[in-house]
């Protein structure tokens, strides 16, 4: 069963292992980018934009399993517990 020990343990495990990867794809995107300015290869350059996009994937990870784990476990919802609360679009234009 799900202790909320465990719990506790898997939520900070999930939120390390987003984190290292998001460290890990800015460390690729900085280092692929000083080569590409460096070499001034174009074929470098456009795959450190590549490591730029991974990165914002990566970020939205970890930012989605800090959401998903505020909140409490539940029989139903043993993982993902919480939801973003979006406001409905502005009815205005201008
Ligand atoms: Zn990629």
């Amino acid at each position: 069963m799900t202790s909320p020990a465990n719990s506790a343990r898997f939520s900070a495990q999930k939120r390390r292992v987003a984190l290292h990867s998001m460290l890990a794809a800015a460390a690729l995107t900085l280092l692929k980018l000083a080569t590409g300015l460096l070499s001034g290869s174009l074929g470098v350059l456009s795959d450190a934009a590549h490591s730029g996009l991974d990165l914002v994937g990566a970020s939205l990870t970890f930012f989605s399993v800090r959401v998903s784990d505020q909140g409490r476990p539940t029989k139903t919802t043993p993982m993902a517990t919480a939801r973003l609360k979006t406001s409905p679009p502005s009815a205005k234009s201008s």
